[in-house]
């Protein structure tokens, strides 16, 4: 029971002592900025897999790597690039209709929050209120829903 607290208390100042060192490591000068999205992940391994690529074909052509060995690690790469080229516009295509249904959200939200489109006319004075009242502006007659479609 006490060893279990005097842990505790170990471990805990343990944290107090290499969290502050691990917060100025992660926001040190060295380390840049990374794009974590799915989408940014999936256009930096494609990018890798065209560096590659490029690596296989200058190394072929110092004659570094026999025929056979480049075809079949040319379509090796070239299979890996379809792949993720597939997997960007798949997660391309995901952005474009999250933004859609964003979008469609956004409208009928405008929609509802907007007053409904009627005449409100006044049925005693004849006066057009601007906007939707109970009673009219002008003389203060009662303005029910079936009078404003008059
Ligand atoms: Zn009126």
């Amino acid at each position: 029971m006490l060893l279990g607290i005097a842990l505790a208390i170990a471990a805990g100042a343990a944290m107090f002592v290499v969290a502050p060192l691990l917060a100025t490591g992660g926001a040190g000068a060295g380390s840049l900025p990374v794009d974590v999205t799915p989408l940014g992940d999936l256009k930096r391994r494609r990018l890798v897999v065209y560096e590659n690529l490029k690596d296989l074909e200058f190394e072929y052509q110092a004659g570094k790597i026999a025929p056979q060995d480049f075809q079949s690690l040319r379509a090796n790469y070239m299979g890996e690039a379809a792949a993720l080229m597939a997997a960007t516009q798949e997660a391309e295509h995901l952005k474009e209709s999250e933004a859609m249904v964003e979008r469609e959200v956004a409208a009928r939200r405008a929609r509802r929050n907007a007053p409904p489109v009627e005449d409100y006319t006044c049925p005693a004075c004849g006066f057009e209120n601007p906007l939707p009242v109970k009673f009219c502006g002008e003389c203060g007659a009662r303005i029910t829903a079936r009078s404003r479609k008059s």
